[in-house]
């Protein structure tokens, strides 16, 4: 190995994970990528409408960033935005070159361009038509899989591993493969371990979407940020499995209307299906309170059949399975947990406050996103910072890596009766969910502060663990948010205040040498 080459570990195989993968081989790194599930399953995989990128020639990097910022309602961080509006283009056009075919116009002028809410340009890139996650992923699995990266799948990282000794650093991670436990060492480890919408009842996410890396960050004593603003998408299939119809839906034109059959949100926001997510979020929520909880009706006749087929063929085929035909009928729609603006918290280039930790994609808050993301800028954020993580290892010290004693962090389990998924579940989307009051706060916070956490040595059992720990901190990440600001709403304090203007950071005590 020369001086500058690393032993970088990174963790998921999403768009942040792969993005650090590909590029940290490609400048000569020893690369090792583990993910819990086969190498394409992740949010990534899942993402419809597109990528959002200043690529058109009516279109600046600081529009991007406006609206960005605009969307953020106060919390982004300037830097992190000029960040991601900047690379945001070079970006692409490295995705482009790894083997992602990007949807072309139908009037051959180019690229296809997808108008999102609260974006002033139509600056969407779309793959497949909406199937832009998974395009994009296939594409770079490819990719990988002709690099050197060495690839581990189905091994689930239970913990960070710490050096013992020395400057307390990151020194590898503790994995769960072939029903062993196994400790991995490296110079850095990316994390890139995606988000947590398992917290709640009705999500758009994943299975595997349970915040491990997140909750790992935390136990290892990381400072964490900005958990209290979870982002529900407005529209997801009121059906089992929460199916997500994608923004750009409405950017092409669907329109929402109430069990009466009338359009209800321009008496919300004056921009009505195109406002941003949180307000047509809250806005559908409060008229299904006013229906008796029935779901709200997302009318796409409008766009045409062709259109749809063409456009919306993952949709399609979803609306189909449960016998909707979407191109002759209006579909119910419920708001579901969607982005988790929040994670570990990280500088420019995916540095956490743990030398040799980095973090990459939805586990990490970048501050790109503030108190809200813009539609089509996480997978952006994911491939830019997966990037710059990489960089960043390339350029610091990483004095103890490989050698001296390492242990992992212990954990915190309540006195409490260990608490089922379900029921976590069910606490975080009735008192934790689109609107949010003191009261129902301070009851989630009672019931999850007390419970314990399963013990059995089970990916279920420690996913579930780590949900618990991650719902903690959102709660008190809400409780302490007195005020309403972008995606966390409360009832109690519907003001946004100037003295909550900034982030609410966290981090655990970790006792010198703390064992399991
Ligand atoms: C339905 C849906 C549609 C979306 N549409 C869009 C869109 O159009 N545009 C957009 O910009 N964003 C969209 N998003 C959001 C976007 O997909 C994600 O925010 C982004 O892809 C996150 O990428 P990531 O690499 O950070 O994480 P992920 O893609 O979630 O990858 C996380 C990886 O980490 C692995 N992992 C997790 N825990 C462990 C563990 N303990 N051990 C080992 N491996 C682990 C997972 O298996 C996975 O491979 C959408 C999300 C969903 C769910």
């Amino acid at each position: 190995m020369t001086a500058a080459t690393r032993e970088i570990l990174v963790v998921g195989s999403g768009l942040g994970g792969l993005t650090a993968a590909i590029r940290a081989d490609a400048l000569g790194h020893r690369v090792t990528l583990v993910t819990k599930g086969p190498l394409d399953e992740s949010n990534s995989r899942y993402a419809q409408g597109g990528i959002a990128a200043a690529v058109f020639a009516d279109d600046t990097v600081d529009l991007h960033a406006s609206d960005t910022l605009l969307a953020g309602a106060g919390l982004s961080v300037l830097d992190a935005v000029r960040a991601l509006c900047e690379d945001g283009p070079l970006r692409i056009h490295d995705l482009v070159r790894w083997g992602v075919v990007f949807d072309d116009a139908t009037d051959g002028s180019g690229w296809a361009r997808g108008l999102e809410a609260a974006h002033s340009r139509a600056r969407v890139l779309h793959a497949g038509g909406d199937a832009t996650g998974r395009a994009i992923v296939l594409a770079l699995i490819e990719t990988l899989r002709e690099s050197g990266v060495r690839i581990v799948e189905h091994a689930f990282v239970t913990d960070l591993v710490m050096t013992r000794s020395g400057e307390r650093r990151v020194a590898g991670v503790e994995l769960l493969v072939d029903g062993g436990r196994q400790i991995l060492r490296a110079d850095a480890v990316v994390l890139a371990t995606g988000g947590a919408g398992q917290l709640y009842e009705f999500t758009t996410n994943p299975a595997g979407a349970t915040g491990d890396g997140l909750a790992a960050a935390w136990r290892a004593g990381a400072v964490v940020d900005d958990l209290e603003f979870y982002q529900f998408h407005p529209t997801a299939l009121a059906a089992k499995g929460s199916f997500l119809v994608s923004e750009a839906v409405r950017g092409e034109g669907a329109v929402l209307l109430d069990a009466g059959g009338r359009r209800f949100l321009a008496g919300v926001d004056r921009r009505a299906e195109l406002a941003p997510r949180d307000i047509v979020a809250r806005g559908i929520a409060d008229q299904m309170k006013r229906q008796a909880g029935l779901p709200v009706m997302l009318d796409a006749t409008g766009i045409g059949r062709e259109t749809l087929l063409r456009r919306f063929p993952t949709i399609t085929r979803a609306t189909t399975a449960i016998g909707l035909d979407w191109t002759v009928d209006p579909i119910p729609v419920t708001p579901a947990a969607h982005y988790f603006m929040g994670g570990v918290t990280t500088d420019l280039h995916g540095r956490t406050s743990l030398p040799g930790l980095y973090a990459v994609g939805e586990v990490a808050s970048t501050g790109v996103h503030g108190a809200n993301r813009l539609a089509s800028n996480s997978l952006l954020e994911a491939a830019v910072f997966g990037w710059r993580a990489v960089q960043a290892i390339g350029a610091d010290a990483s004095p103890a890596g490989l050698s001296g004693d390492v242990e992992a962090p212990d954990r915190v389990v309540g006195d409490g009766p260990v608490i089922l998924r379900s029921d976590l579940q069910h606490v975080m989307w009735n008192d934790v969910g689109v609107e949010r009051t003191g009261e129902g706060l301070l009851r989630a916070a009672g019931v999850l502060g007390d419970a314990g956490g399963p013990d059995d040595d089970t990916v279920e059992a420690l996913e579930t663990a780590n949900l618990l720990d991650v719902a903690r901190l959102v709660v008190r990440g809400a409780l302490a948010r007195q005020e309403s600001r972008g995606a966390h709403f409360r009832s109690d304090f519907p003001k946004t205040e100037d003295d909550f203007a900034r982030a609410l950071a966290w981090a655990r005590e970790v006792p010198e040498h703390a064992h399991r």
